[in-house]
């Protein structure tokens, strides 16, 4: 049984102050695996007390001094790839297939960043005036369970180029790959306080990093409801907030699309990361007239998707983080049949031989209006919605009629017709034709999506204050 009971300050690890236990469960067989011990608001000030310390000197260090530190994480992490990933197929139920690809990206945070530096222009010339982007300072950086060191490192990576100092809130239900991680920056060797680790409850941890003024920015990956929450309480000391929350992502599958290859990609893309995903396309958008044909290939898509043992090379769809989100996801689709959706797939129960785990079936509702709440709510598990449109003009409004705009996606065999489409959509992003991932692109929602942008040359943007000088 594992026991985490050290938080990450001032570049040691530490006993927390405070005692109160979290106790980490199997996805998989809803086990206990091991206990977290929490972090209070004590730990919390400690924390941000060291980052502000370092502030002081590393906002101070070069363009260069910032790449060798970014080369040391990226050396440090990527020696542990291996267990990163056997870490967060265990503890979260990430597909071994997600999680790899998981850890990638949470490796080359660290290489894009430096990409990212080598152009980047601290300083520039605007008008008469010289305007200069400085370190903004502290950034508390709050994160969720379901890509958990991924976005640590995403987040942590941009703080280093543009010379910021950190404290990290991470899920409790990640604390074994944090503690993971947590080796592996220290093994980075940065100077004392830039990176700091409290893990402890949103409600004490969270909070305290909301609210003292010694910090200077938040970057929050989470639910649109918790973001709302951190919005309002950083007002009171200005900070500035990058926000990355839920959607509910169409995915237009365009009158000249070949339905052949788009609907089961579009199938298996719903439910990638188990359908835990924020960019997860979970409104299937289709032609009126093509429904029936949509509907039999969607249907034969499903049966070829495996739920199972996340370990497992060929399992698509792993358990639910917890119980608590099992149960949600089973609300929902209870609310898809009383909706008066049909059930074209899945349905509610575990699939056969998976009794002990958070495992749902992949399930697939057609026949869906856009008002009926599981197409307006993210459910953030595996379960597809199908609805139909008349004309484009009625799938644009239709792929705009919500209160999210994180992704959109588009299917489509012209390209200059999927573009024109893509110029109408209100979403941060939009993928046209397969599920594509650009690191360097900027990231992030319209709408209650989010605030602000990550990722490249926008998201370090973020990360910094502008400063005209008129001399
Ligand atoms: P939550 O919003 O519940 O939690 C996210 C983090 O915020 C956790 O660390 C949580 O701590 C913390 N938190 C909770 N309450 C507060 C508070 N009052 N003050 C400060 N921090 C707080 O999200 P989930 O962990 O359930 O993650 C799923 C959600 O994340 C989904 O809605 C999903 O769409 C979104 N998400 C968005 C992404 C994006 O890039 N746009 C990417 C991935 C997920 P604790 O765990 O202790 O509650």
């Amino acid at each position: 049984m594992e026991k985490i009971n050290q938080i990450y300050v001032n570049g040691e690890f530490i006993t927390p102050h405070g005692t109160e236990t979290f106790d980490l469960i199997s996805p998989v067989t809803n086990q206990k695996t091991g206990e977290v011990v929490l972090g209070d608001e004590t730990d919390t000030k400690l924390a941000i007390a060291a980052a502000k310390e370092a502030f002081k000197s590393f906002r101070k260090t070069t363009v260069a001094e910032r790449v060798t530190y970014l080369e040391h994480l990226h050396e440090a992490v990527s020696k542990k790839e291996e267990e990163l990933v056997k870490i967060m197929v265990s503890e979260y139920g990430g597909t071994l297939k997600f999680s790899k690809a998981s850890v990638k990206n949470a490796i080359d945070s660290f290489t894009n960043m430096i990409e990212v530096l080598k152009t980047f222009e601290f300083q520039r010339i605007v008008g008469k005036s010289k305007v200069r982007l400085e370190s903004l300072g502290v950034v508390g950086i709050i994160t969720p369970w379901n890509a958990s060191n991924s976005f640590i490192c995403n987040k942590f990576a941009t703080a280093i180029a543009a010379g910021c100092t950190v404290v990290v809130k991470p899920s409790e239900m990640s604390a074994a790959q944090t503690q993971l991680l947590l080796h592996c920056f220290h093994e980075a060797g940065l100077p004392k306080g830039v990176f700091n680790l409290v893990n402890g409850l949103g409600n004490v941890v969270g909070a305290e990093i909301t609210r003292n003024p010694d910090v200077a920015k938040i970057s929050f990956t989470g639910s649109t409801l918790t973001g709302k929450i951190i919005a309002k309480g950083a007002i009171d000391t200005m900070k500035r907030v990058t926000l990355e929350l839920g959607g509910k992502s169409p995915n237009l599958i365009l009158d000249d699309a070949d339905l052949e290859k788009a609907i089961p990609a579009a199938v298996f893309g719903a439910y990638m990361n188990s359908g835990q995903a924020c960019i997860a396309p979970t409104r299937l958008l289709v032609p009126e007239n093509k429904l029936e044909e949509v509907n039999a290939l969607a249907k034969a898509a499903a049966a070829l998707v495996q739920v199972g043992n996340p370990m497992n090379e060929q399992t698509h769809v792993g358990p639910m983080v917890s119980i608590k989100q099992y149960e949600r996801v089973q609300d929902y689709i209870r609310t898809g049949m009383e909706e008066g959706a049909t059930l074209l797939a899945g349905g509610t129960g575990k699939p056969d031989g998976l009794q002990d785990g958070n495992f749902v079936k992949a399930t697939i509702f057609t026949n869906v209006r856009n008002d009926m709440r599981i197409a307006r709510e993210e459910i953030f598990g595996p379960v597809l919605s199908i609805i139909t449109y008349k004309t484009e003009e009625e799938a644009i409004a239709i792929a705009n009629d919500t209160t999210y705009g994180l992704s959109a996606y588009i299917s489509s065999t012209d390209l200059s017709h999927a573009n024109r489409v893509a110029e109408q959509l209100e979403a941060g992003r939009v993928v046209i034709n397969e599920f594509k991932h650009d690191p360097l692109a900027p990231f992030g929602g319209f709408k209650q999506s989010g605030i602000g942008r990550e990722f490249g040359v926008y998201g370090l943007e973020t990360y910094l204050e502008t400063k005209a000088i008129l001399d």
